[in-house]
């Protein structure tokens, strides 16, 4: 019902007479620690299937972002530790205690979540040490067939978007927040990892101010992502052309 809604909002006659619909968060962010995955699912809208890495977001960029965030007065409410499988980054432990450390000094009521798909005695050994003030938020994965949205079936491939206005991105935006990527800041950290593959190198290199709507962002990235509009989930691969030539692309 929420996609549906979300399809008719999106067309073009609807947001020029109401507008953008969605902004960047400045109440919740997910920060992607690496695209490194110990499972294969398909349709993972990281591409840790699709094209795998090995790329870990250094503690820097971690650091950079905490400073930045007290530097703007951006107090968040929530952050999350993605990836791909965020348990799997070497300096799980250090990323941790740097955001228990914002959250000490600076940020009290920030609630610190990590997500994990739970599978494998590594990742499991490395969720029994973390601290108990960090919210486990466990998909219990176990195999690669999950119900998910069909990421790969671009919008911008389908005749039924021949209006869409993909600059109005989805509420992914307002439930799931900033995206804090190794490439950089996206209104989304699905974006992020659709740079990845398509290199249209649009992320922010610092925290976006405030009045930066971030418009070229979704009209760049949400024309492709699976998650725009409307689509039925699915357990079975689906790969559109403009993916399959962006993967092919990309293995050259
Ligand atoms: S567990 Fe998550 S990150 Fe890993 S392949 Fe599956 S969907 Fe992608
Ligand atoms: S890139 Fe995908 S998930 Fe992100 S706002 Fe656009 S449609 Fe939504």
């Amino acid at each position: 019902m929420l996609d549906a809604w979300q399809y008719i909002r999106a067309q073009r006659f609807v947001v020029a007479r109401f507008g953008r619909q969605f902004t960047a968060s400045r109440e919740y962010a997910e920060i992607d620690i690496t695209y490194r995955c110990n499972l294969k699912c398909f349709n993972c809208n990281r591409s840790c299937t699709q094209a795998p890495s090995r790329t870990d977001m250094p503690i820097a960029t971690i650091a950079g972002f905490i400073e930045q965030s007290l530097d703007q007065g951006v107090r968040w409410k929530r952050i999350r530790l993605l990836g791909g499988e965020p348990t799997l980054h070497k300096r799980i432990f250090e990323i941790v205690g740097l955001l228990n450390k914002y959250r000490a000094e600076h940020n009290p009521d920030l609630r610190l979540v990590l997500g994990t798909n739970f599978h494998g005695r590594q990742v499991r050994e490395v969720i029994a040490r973390l601290p108990e003030n960090v919210v486990i938020k466990s998909t219990l994965k176990t195999s690669r067939k999950n119900l998910f949205r069909p990421f790969n079936n671009a919008p911008c491939d389908r005749p039924f978007y021949h209006w869409a206005d993909y600059a109005s991105g989805c509420r992914i935006i307002a439930e799931c927040g900033l995206g804090v990527t190794p490439s950089g800041y996206f209104m989304c950290a699905i974006a992020g990892g659709i740079d990845r593959i398509f290199g249209y190198n649009l992320g922010r290199q610092r925290l976006p101010v405030a009045d930066d709507p971030l418009a070229d962002q979704m009209g760049a990235y949400c024309r492709v992502c699976g998650h725009f509009g409307f689509q039925w989930p699915t357990r079975k691969r689906k790969l559109s052309p403009t993916w399959r030539t962006a993967y092919a692309r990309l293995k050259q």
